[in-house]
């Protein structure tokens, strides 16, 4: 199928939230990551997001350019491509972007979009997220609101996040100090600020995530604080109101936790981490059993057939794309794709 238009995934995200399931959102890197997600959605017949970073898309642009937002385009050009062989939609977002990577990332990929659109063609991507967590409450919004009036007239969803998510993701660090929970309070303040505007936009509420991986334990989860967010945007502002839920820093979540945020709202849910450790564990296991292979051992020459890097990718492609349909299946996603229906 073709990446999801803004129709298509606003559809997708409403059946999401009323059936209680959520989409995979799974970091892109590289041609080979972005196959492995297309791979692991499309057996799950799910389906998902593929999202893209700011180191991501820097890394994707290659060693010396370094450039965030050509990688993304990048990334998304492939995924554009590649989707139309998959019986399955998949979205394009991408990840957290400072207010200050802004100007660098996000705006030069709407400009595209833009760009696109005048000339008759689909988005780039389908939605951007901003991330302002590390700022005031105010200004956060302040800033998410330009982006959403914006947005809205591009058909581009956007994702924002309160509270702040602990631990670290990329080059982005959660404090100590940050507020781990989201209140009903802020969350009021997010719809008053936003919903006026039309544009559709996804929430990323913390209650105790932690980006990266922890062992469990590390922060105490309370999903609760999700339900009561929903209860009084709701009661305040009415049914219409009520929010479209990101879960962000959910490794070592345990699958009951996972559950109940998603009979909360959670309609995305990022899975980076695991996925990294499944795409690299296959490496590590080809490296380890083959390596007087892949080295040139006292003189010897190695062998050709498990040093060519494809070797060990379509391993890792493989192991990931595995991944991809554990994480899906554990978001209740598992077969639910619109394709079908
Ligand atoms: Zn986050």
């Amino acid at each position: 199928m073709p990446v999801a238009d803004y129709k298509t995934y606003c559809t997708l995200l409403d059946r999401a939230r009323s059936g209680r399931f959520a989409l995979a959102a799974v970091n892109g890197t590289s041609l080979t990551t972005a196959n492995a997600v297309l791979r692991g959605l499309a057996e799950s017949k799910s389906d998902g997001i593929i999202q893209v970073s700011t180191g991501g898309g820097a890394f994707a642009s290659g060693s010396s350019l370094k450039d965030m937002a050509l990688g993304a385009i990048s990334i998304a050009e492939h995924v554009h491509r590649a989707a139309e062989r998959y019986p399955i939609y998949v979205a394009l977002h991408t990840d957290h972007c400072l207010k200050d990577k802004l100007d660098k990332f996000v705006l030069p990929l709407v400009e595209e979009t833009e760009k696109r659109r005048a000339a008759g063609r689909p988005n780039l991507f389908t939605a951007h997220m901003f991330d302002g967590s590390n700022l005031s409450l105010q200004e956060n919004l302040e800033i998410s609101a330009k982006l959403l009036e914006r947005f809205a007239k591009n058909d581009l969803v956007l994702e924002i996040e309160t509270g702040a998510v602990g631990g670290e993701e990329d080059d982005v660090v959660g404090e100590k100090s940050a507020k781990l929970y989201t209140t009903p309070e802020d969350t009021l303040e997010v719809a008053r600020k936003l919903n006026s505007s039309g544009g559709r936009y996804l929430l990323a509420a913390t209650f105790g995530n932690v980006h990266g991986v922890y062992k469990p334990g590390h922060v105490k989860l309370k999903p609760g604080v999700l339900k009561e967010c929903q209860e009084v945007v709701v009661k305040t502002y009415g049914e219409s109101a009520r929010f479209y839920l990101v879960f962000h820093g959910g490794s070592g979540s345990t699958l009951s936790e996972i559950h109940e945020a998603l009979d909360y709202g959670v309609v995305k849910m990022n899975v980076d981490t695991d996925m990294q450790y499944a795409f690299t564990r296959a490496i590590a296991g080809h490296m380890f059993k083959n390596y007087d292979g892949v080295l040139k051992v006292d003189g010897e020459v190695g062998n050709k057939k498990v040093y060519d890097p494809r070797s060990y990718l379509a391993l890792a492609e493989a192991a990931m794309a595995e991944r991809v349909k554990q994480a899906v299946s554990d978001l209740r996603s598992t077969g639910k794709t619109m394709f079908a229906s």
